[in-house]
């Protein structure tokens, strides 16, 4: 019989009740390999309902004491490494190497997470007008919620929930329905760390437990990452309940070639940002933008080679370097992309369709597709394909290279990749989008950074994780105090100017 995964609400393990259940691939074989219980609107508001009331005593929990469950929580993770990583490869299909990437890439906000005594710290101005000193502190919102994509299924959660434990409220993670297990396992490690019960909670579900979360009172702020169509509904539905929220959403990210750029890093750096993790991230390049003919033609011919020699197969495999995508519903929409590529006039160079693994054939495997010649009226130009795809476009100058960044609707990451300082440093200051990278080409800021992206791949006003995960996470309340002793001049019915109360 097929593994059946459950809820984890108030520390416990809740098997689902709503008969409502989602298949979870093995995406090598592309066989059904467990099943996700949905939650019911029910199943969900008891989540929020546990959350709510482990608020008061986890938000009154000393700041260092808090930081000591991170601490804790930090050991697990590095402990349990093989295992979560085992957990996130058989479920998303990435390579193991790629998945403990992605795991330490969620240690290191937990780190971060683990400094909260003296990130929380606030301002004080003593003596703003006589006898009267000010100050501010930053207080949780109260029960959090997540909604996570597939394609990071230890990392995204990450990105949330340490902080927002960590600032003091409490939390409901409903993780993606195609890889849910490492959430599930992340909450376990928790509990061992020393979280008291209710203050995470993980429930699984679809459409039915989001809008649940979105419209509840008790849910104070909502943190989604996902596609950019269902994270504009989140944020304006969550908004229009007054929450707060923050949805990082869909992505397009080009890469500007310029005749001048190292040609040898300019291959590797594409091979791994476009291929890797099967196109399946959303700091992905997928569009390589090359300045002038000769540099599209240069490229191209040195990365032949490396596409002929990628190594495609299940994570189970050594020296794999692509996985296949998540499910058998992916590989049949990345394909069509391929298709009306064909059809709109884009000259593909290497396709991936068909490609067959030998051991894993009906596994979900799409091998590196790329496309040169690519205009920025098709479809696969201007939708985000998350595939193993890239589209090659010639501009013909620097100048065209940037217009054409700044009007794609999606401002996630860019690069440019350049031995000119100077173009360099106009492409970072001109460029339209949130995360940009020289001679880098996936520039994911550090934990202790905040990521986000602009335009349409992120509603809302804060990136994630770093400072903006604690102002996210937090209110910011002013004081202003007087003691008796400085009472003396009776009552003041009007504002004065220069601090004078
Ligand atoms: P998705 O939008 O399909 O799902 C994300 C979450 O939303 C899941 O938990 C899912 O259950 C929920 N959801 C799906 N349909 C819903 C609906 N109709 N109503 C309410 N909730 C719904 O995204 P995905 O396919 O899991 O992930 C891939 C997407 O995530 C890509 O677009 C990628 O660019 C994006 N992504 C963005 C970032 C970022 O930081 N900007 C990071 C990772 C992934």
């Amino acid at each position: 019989m097929t593994e059946k995964l459950h809820h984890f609400v108030n520390g416990q393990k809740m098997a689902g009740v709503s008969g409502r259940f989602g298949d979870i691939y093995n995406p090598a074989r592309g066989t059904v390999a467990k099943q996700v219980p949905l939650a019911s609107k029910t199943e969900v508001e008891a989540a929020i309902a546990a959350a709510q009331a482990a608020f008061p005593v986890w938000s009154a929990t000393p700041v260092g004491r808090r930081a000591q469950v991170m601490f804790a929580f930090r050991d697990l993770i590095r402990s349990h490494m093989a295992e979560l990583a085992e957990l996130v490869s058989s479920e998303h299909g990435k390579t193991l190497d790629d998945a403990k990437g992605s795991i330490t890439r969620g240690l290191e906000v937990v780190e971060f997470a683990c400094g909260i005594p003296q990130v929380l710290k606030g301002d004080y101005s003593e003596s703003v007008a006589g006898g009267v000193d000010s100050w501010n502190v930053r207080q949780p919102l109260g029960v959090c919620a997540g909604i996570t994509p597939f394609n990071f299924p230890a990392m995204v959660p990450m990105w949330m929930f340490p902080m927002a434990l960590a600032c003091g409220n409490t939390f409901v993670l409903k993780p993606s329905e195609r890889d849910p297990s490492c959430s599930l396992r992340l909450a376990e490690l928790m509990q061992e760390a020393g979280l008291p019960d209710g203050v995470l909670n993980v429930v699984n579900g679809d459409k039915e437990a989001v809008d649940t979360l979105l419209v509840d009172d008790r849910v104070k702020g909502i943190s989604f990452v996902g596609s950019t169509a269902i994270g504009e509904y989140i944020y304006h539905t969550g908004s229009r309940h007054n929450k707060r929220v923050q949805a990082l959403c869909g992505a397009k990210n080009h890469m500007v070639v310029m005749p001048d750029a190292d040609m040898g890093q300019v291959v590797d750096a594409v091979m791994g940002a476009a291929y890797g993790s099967a196109g399946e991230r959303c700091m992905a390049i997928s569009v390589v933008v090359t300045v002038g003919d000769d540099t599209a033609d240069a490229m191209i011919e040195k990365l032949m080679p490396k596409l002929d020699a990628l190594k495609v197969g299940p994570y189970t495999e050594p020296a794999v370097e692509m996985g296949p995508v998540i499910n058998p519903a992916a590989k049949t929409r990345i394909e069509g992309y391929i298709q009306k590529g064909v059809e709109e006039g884009a000259t593909l160079i290497r396709d991936g369709r068909h490609l067959v693994v030998p051991g894993a054939e009906k596994g979900c495997f799409v091998g590196a597709t790329l496309f040169d010649r690519v205009k920025t009226d098709m479809s696969i130009y201007k939708d985000e394909i998350f595939g193993p795809v890239l589209c090659v476009v010639r501009a013909g100058s620097y100048d065209e290279a940037v217009q054409m960044i700044n009007e794609h609707e999606y401002g996630n990451g860019t690069a440019i990749f350049t031995r000119d300082g100077d173009a360099a440093r106009d492409f970072s200051h001109r460029i339209q989008i949130g995360m940009v990278g020289i001679n880098v080409p996936i520039p994911v800021p550090l934990a202790f950074h905040s990521f986000g992206g602009w335009k349409r791949s992120l509603f809302g006003d804060h990136a994630i994780h770093g400072p903006e995960g604690v102002r996210f996470y937090t209110k910011l309340k002013t004081i202003t105090s007087r003691w008796p002793s400085g009472i003396r001049s009776g009552a003041v019915f009007n504002f004065k100017a220069g601090g004078e109360h």
